[in-house]
């Protein structure tokens, strides 16, 4: 079983911000800015590619409604929300959720977009991906 479904069934305790039958929010144990929090399914999905529609239309609404509050709660000026789907993007744990990162004046998260425009064709990509 992974971590987060231990997490769910009361394995593992959590700092739980919301839950219902199918969705539940915690604080991510590792604050990456004040008020880091994690949306998920109760029931497991490996993932963004895996996760059925419905399911995912549920945890995203919630997902918005506990990014303004927790903005708003927190004084935060904005936030992020971000899903990493699989190893290479960065996903650690096997279970689809996405991250609500608050932000602040002087946070020192890093979610930096580099311009490779120059190395890419954009007509070939959509050629590509169509
Ligand atoms: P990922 O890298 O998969 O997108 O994010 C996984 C997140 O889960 C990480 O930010 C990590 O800090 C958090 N995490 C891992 N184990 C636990 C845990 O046992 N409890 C809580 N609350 N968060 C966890
Ligand atoms: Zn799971």
């Amino acid at each position: 079983m992974c971590i987060f479904c231990k997490i769910i069934n009361g394995e593992i305790p959590s700092k739980k911000v919301y839950e219902d039958d199918d969705v539940l929010a915690i604080l991510d144990i590792s604050q990456a800015t004040k008020g880091h929090t994690l949306v998920m399914p109760k029931k497991h999905y490996a993932n963004l590619f895996e996760i059925d529609n419905n399911v995912y239309l549920k945890v995203m609404a919630k997902a918005k409604e506990l990014a303004l509050k927790i903005t708003e709660k927190e004084n935060a000026l904005g936030c992020n929300i971000l899903n990493n789907c699989n190893e290479a993007a960065g996903q650690s744990v096997m279970h689809f959720h996405v991250h609500i990162l608050p932000r602040y004046k002087d946070d020192d998260l890093k979610l930096e977009f580099i311009d490779h425009s120059k190395i890419y064709d954009l007509d070939n990509i959509l050629k590509e991906i169509k």
